[in-house]
């Protein structure tokens, strides 16, 4: 088994998510007392959030390749980005190491092939529905035709991930403001939504809809899985 490193932090809500996961599939596939084999960089989020805010970038970067270096002397094998958000720094981050980045939108574009998903929509934070960083990935890399909220919408999905969700708050008002965001992305052709944030999967569940939901956390833990295991 490979070890994998993981970049997290960002937030840790949804980077215990992503320990509960490794360990889970782990468990699912080998049985018994297997666990994964991890290590973990964990970043101070209120640093990342407000560089992001200002437009930094750059820095933000600067702070994940750090961790990415400290992962690769520790001996990682491969390494995750906890975050959507965050890959907009991903080339930065990948070229200062050797070992490779799994990039969570190819893992995601890789379960939407799967499941003959042609037309998606994608929510998460203003980043990374309006931006072009992972959008164009999905578009420009496999073909897959992305919608977005309105504006208005995707002022309200932000500020709950920033306010609420990113806190370990999870509100029913919250959750009724996503699923009818999430509704009208399906009235308008989307076969299924991306939760584009690795936080959504906290509020929102597959049980809540009728129509596929993709879980970017979810789908990137398994997939750094089936790395580690090959
Ligand atoms: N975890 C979130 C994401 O997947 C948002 C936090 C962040 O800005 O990194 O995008």
């Amino acid at each position: 088994m490979q070890t994998i490193g993981l970049i997290g932090g960002m937030s840790w809500e949804s980077t215990v998510s992503y320990y509960q996961l490794l360990n889970r599939e782990i468990k699912h596939r080998l049985g018994g007392l297997h666990s994964a084999k991890i290590i973990l960089v964990s970043v101070d989020f209120a640093e990342i959030e407000q560089l992001q805010h200002q437009g930094n970038w750059q820095q933000a970067g600067q702070i994940l390749s750090k961790a990415a270096r400290s992962l690769e002397a520790a001996g990682a094998d491969f390494f995750l980005i906890c975050t959507n958000t965050m890959h907009k720094v991903a080339e930065q981050v990948s070229a200062c190491v050797s070992i490779p980045l799994l990039h969570i939108a190819d893992a995601t574009a890789k379960i939407l092939i799967q499941h003959e998903i042609k037309t998606v929509g994608l929510i998460g934070t203003r980043f990374t529905m309006q931006e072009d960083f992972y959008k164009k990935r999905l578009t420009e890399g496999f073909e897959i035709a992305v919608l977005v909220p309105t504006d208005e919408e995707q002022k309200l999905l932000h500020n709950i991930i920033y306010q609420e969700l990113c806190l370990g708050r999870i509100n029913e008002s919250s959750r009724h403001i996503y699923l009818q965001i999430m509704q009208g992305l399906t009235a308008r052709g989307a076969q299924g939504i991306i939760l584009g944030c690795t936080e959504i999967g906290l509020l929102v569940q597959q049980n809540d809809t009728s129509y596929p939901l993709f879980d970017t956390a979810a789908i990137h833990a398994t997939h750094a899985v089936t790395v580690a295991l090959t």
